[in-house]
C-alpha cells in the first residue's frame, strides 16, 4: 500500500467533516513527524533516553514539570491512574491490577462517565481502580465531591470533552482547589484539547492530551505531570504499559509534532477553518428544508463549526438519513453525529483541503434534492437508525 495507493483513494475517498476521528486514522500527521519518525526508524536507541528528551519537550510545551509519551490519552489515563495507586514501588507496579489492598478509588463525577470509543471507567478499572461517583448525570456539586474527598482516595479524574454533560457540572478550577486542598492528586483528561498550558492553570497534577488530535502527531498521549507523578507513570512500562507501550517510531514522531505545534501559526490555520466555515453559509444558507448556524466549539477550543438543522417536512428526509446518505457516496463524507438525535448535523472545517467544502455542500444539496424527487426520505427512524449503527460497528470480520 504506497502513498499513490491512498492518494488514488485506494479504500474509497474520504473527506472528513467529522474532526479528529480515531476510526478515520485521527488526523493528518504533520510532515515533521513523518520525517522523525522516519529518520528514527532504522535506529537503536534507548528509550529511556528518548523518554527523558520528551519529558524536557513536554514540560516546555505544557508548563509541567515533566511528562512521558503512552500510546494514546486512553492508555494515558490508565497508566496515570497506576501511577496515583502504586507511586514509584516496583512491586506494586508489578502487581496491577491487583491492588493489595492499596487505596484504589478514582473519584469522577457522573456526567464525566464518557464513552469516547470506549468507556472511561474501563480505563481506570485496567488499572485496579475503584470509580467513586460524585453526583447524578447532569447535576454535581462541590459539598459531594468535599465528602468523597474526605473519605480518602487515589486519585479523581476530571474529563475535558464535548462526551461530557455540558450543564451542571463542578467547574475544573474549583474541582482542583478541593482536590489539593485534601491532597489527593487529580487527573485530567484533556485529549481534545488545543491549548496545552492546563496543568500551570489551573494547576492539575496530570493533564493528557493525545499527540493524534489538534497536535497532529502520529498515534500516542502525552502525559504532562508533577516530576514524581510523570516518573510513576512511565515506570509503569514495567507493569500494565508494557500491553500498551509506545515505540521509538511513536516517541519521535510526537516529540516532533509537539515542538511543531508550539511554532504553529494558529491565526493563518483560523483563518482557513472560517474560509471553510464561510463558504458553506454561502452555499447552504438558503437551501429549504436547512437551517444553518456557526456554533463555538463546545470546551473552548479555538474553532467554530457548522450546525445544520434539518427540517424534515421541508428537506424531504430526517437528519440521520442525511448524515448515512452522505457517508454512503463517493467520496464518503463524513460529518460529526453528536446531536443527530435532535435533528442536527455537524461539519468540522478543520480537515478539509482545496475544494472539498464545495464538494461537501454540493452533495448535501444534491441529497436533499433527490430525496424530494424520490421522496425516497423520512422513512427511517431514529430508533432503528441507532440499531443499524450498533451492528455495522460489530459486522467486522476481516478479510474475506
Ligand atoms: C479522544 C479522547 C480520548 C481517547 O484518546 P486516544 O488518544 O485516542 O486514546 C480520551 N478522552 C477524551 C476526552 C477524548 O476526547
Amino acid at each position: 500500500m504506497s502513498e499513490e495507493f491512498f492518494r488514488g483513494g485506494g479504500f474509497g475517498r474520504i473527506i472528513n467533516a467529522a474532526g479528529t476521528m480515531t476510526g478515520l486514522g485521527a488526523n493528518r500527521i504533520c510532515k515533521e513527524a513523518i520525517a522523525a519518525a522516519a529518520a528514527v526508524s532504522p535506529y537503536f536507541v534507548s528509550i529511556d533516553q528518548l523518554q527523558a528528551k520528551a519529558s524536557k519537550v513536554i514540560a516546555r510545551a505544557t508548563g509541567a514539570e515533566a511528562g512521558c509519551i503512552t500510546a494514546c490519552s486512553a492508555a494515558g489515563v490508565t497508566l496515570s491512574v497506576a501511577a496515583c495507586i502504586t507511586g514509584d514501588d516496583p512491586e506494586k507496579i508489578e502487581r496491577l491490577p491487583d491492588c493489595g489492598g492499596e487505596q484504589n478509588k478514582v473519584i469522577l463525577q457522573s456526567g464525566h462517565s464518557i464513552n469516547y470509543g470506549a468507556n472511561i471507567e474501563q480505563a481506570i478499572r485496567l488499572a485496579g481502580g475503584r470509580v467513586v461517583a460524585v453526583g447524578g448525570a447532569t447535576e454535581a456539586n462541590i459539598y459531594q465531591l468535599r465528602a468523597r474527598l474526605r473519605e480518602g482516595a487515589a486519585a479523581a479524574l476530571y474529563v475535558v470533552s464535548h462526551h461530557c454533560a455540558q450543564e451542571g457540572m463542578i467547574p475544573l478550577d474549583e474541582f482542583a482547589a478541593e482536590c489539593r486542598a485534601h491532597n489527593v492528586p487529580l487527573i485530567a483528561d484533556m485529549a481534545s484539547e488545543y491549548n496545552l498550558r492546563v496543568a500551570e492553570d489551573p494547576g492539575v497534577d496530570i493533564a493528557i492530551y493525545s499527540a493524534h488530535k489538534f497536535i497532529a502527531g502520529p498515534t500516542g498521549g502525552i502525559v504532562a505531570a508533577r516530576a514524581g507523578l510523570a516518573r510513576a507513570v512511565y515506570l509503569q512500562n514495567r507493569g500494565i504499559g508494557r500491553q500498551m507501550k509506545i515505540g521509538k517510531e511513536g516517541i519521535c514522531g510526537v516529540i516532533a509534532a509537539l515542538e511543531s505545534h508550539l511554532l504553529r501559526d494558529s491565526k493563518e490555520e483560523q483563518r482557513q477553518w472560517r474560509a471553510v466555515l464561510s463558504s458553506w453559509a454561502k452555499a447552504l444558507g438558503e437551501v429549504r428544508g436547512l437551517q444553518i448556524e456557526t456554533i463555538p466549539d463546545w470546551t473552548g477550543n479555538p474553532m467554530e463549526r457548522l450546525q445544520v438543522t434539518v427540517i424534515p417536512g421541508e428537506a424531504g428526509l430526517f437528519a440521520w438519513e442525511l448524515a448515512a446518505r452522505l457517508r454512503d457516496g463517493d467520496p464518503m463524507i463524513f460529518a460529526r453525529e453528536q446531536f443527530l438525535e435532535h435533528g442536527r448535523l455537524i461539519f468540522d472545517p478543520c480537515h478539509l483541503q482545496d475544494g472539498e467544502a464545495e464538494d461537501v455542500a454540493r452533495r448535501i444539496i444534491a441529497v436533499l434534492d433527490d430525496a424530494r424527487k424520490n421522496k425516497n426520505g423520512c422513512c427511517l427512524r431514529w430508533g432503528d437508525y441507532k440499531k443499524a449503527e450498533a451492528e455495522a460497528a460489530m459486522s467486522w470480520r476481516g478479510e474475506r
